[in-house]
């Protein structure tokens, strides 16, 4: 009698324990929005945070972005030297440090030459050597001074632009995090374009991170399962233009004034913050694998995924 009573007991208590895990599960929100020149996804289970989320971006956005006549980043590069926010500073002390251990792989002060590069694309037309030249003369992290007890920023050459397209995206998805962090919330998505977070776990599963495959749009190159960490991958296929056969993406070498020619084709980098992994990605395109391996174990904590053209030609997709 005993077994058959235990097997009884058994049978009620699978049912419940199902609804149990059916009613523990919490609806989650999905909202898209465009800011900082691409769309924003944010998954969330509380819509307040969704808000408080996008609103931090903004406020990133506003100030860090070039493209927003009067952030703060727009007043640097035309008066060549600004009295700047917290925000602004921290973010150019961290892409000195990145400057300084890439040894001039990841530069801010590409600026001019994004904009050359930016017309050239968008035209397909290669730009004069002429005006590359020019342009690489104002180019170099060296040429900055931060004055941080004065929270000052200033150029050394005339014509000097900062662009924080390599980092920003990054820093903004850490600040929302933040604040929907100090909010209370527990689990939390926050992607803009590539530069993503994982804030705890999707009921209790980790959050599930595709890699899009660099050359065909519909397969993934990798699937990573994710708590608490950042992820950001660079690949040459979203801003790119081919011209005489050969690809030129949207990364620079600011040793050549040439879009970087590292045959990474796609960089993925798993950092304990967006902001670092978000400048570490794009620096292994211009690094090339050896040496931006060799830059990621440097940091802590932090791993890349990095794909050649070769490697990618060759392998099966999920
Ligand atoms: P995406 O903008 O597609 O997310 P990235 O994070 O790799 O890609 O950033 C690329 C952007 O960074 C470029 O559009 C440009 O604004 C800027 N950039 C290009 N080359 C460099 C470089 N060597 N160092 C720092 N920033 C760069
Ligand atoms: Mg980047």
């Amino acid at each position: 009698m005993r077994p058959l009573k235990n097997i009884l007991f058994l049978l009620i208590l699978i049912p419940f324990l199902i609804s149990i895990s059916a009613c523990s599960k919490n609806p989650y929100y999905k909202r898209n929005e465009f800011a900082l020149g691409t769309v924003i996804q944010i998954t969330c289970s509380d819509q307040r945070a969704i808000d408080i989320a996008f609103n931090e971006i903004k406020r990133v956005e506003n100030l860090l972005s070039k493209y927003v006549s009067d952030s703060e980043v727009s007043k640097l590069n035309t008066s060549g030297k600004l009295k700047v926010g917290p925000d602004l500073l921290y973010v150019l002390t961290k892409a000195k440090e990145f400057y300084i251990t890439s040894n001039g792989a990841f530069d801010v002060t590409v600026g001019p030459l994004v904009d050359i590069w930016k017309k050239a694309i968008k035209n397909k037309v290669l730009p004069q050597e002429e005006d590359i030249k020019k342009a690489m003369q104002l180019v170099g992290f060296d040429k900055v001074v931060i004055d941080e007890k004065e929270s000052t920023v200033a150029f050394l050459k005339e014509g000097m632009s900062i662009d924080l397209g390599a980092i920003g995206k990054g820093y903004a998805v850490d600040c929302a995090i933040k604040k929907v962090r100090d909010y209370g919330t527990k689990s939390c998505l926050i992607a803009i374009a590539g530069d993503i977070y994982c804030l705890g776990n999707k009921n209790g599963e980790p959050w599930q991170i595709g890699i899009q495959h660099p050359r065909n749009k519909k397969d993934l190159l990798d699937a990573l399962n994710l708590e608490n960490q950042a992820v950001s991958t660079s690949g040459d296929y979203q801003q790119m233009v081919i011209i005489g056969n050969k690809r030129y993406s949207h990364i620079i070498d600011p040793r050549t004034g040439f879009p970087s020619d590292s045959k990474v084709i796609s960089a993925t980098v798993l950092a304990p913050d967006c902001l670092s992994a978000d400048a570490l990605a794009t620096t292994i395109f211009v690094l090339g694998k050896t040496k931006g391996m060799d830059l990621v174990k440097y940091y802590k904590n932090t791993k890349a995924l990095i794909y050649t053209e070769d490697e990618v030609n060759a392998f099966d997709t999920f």
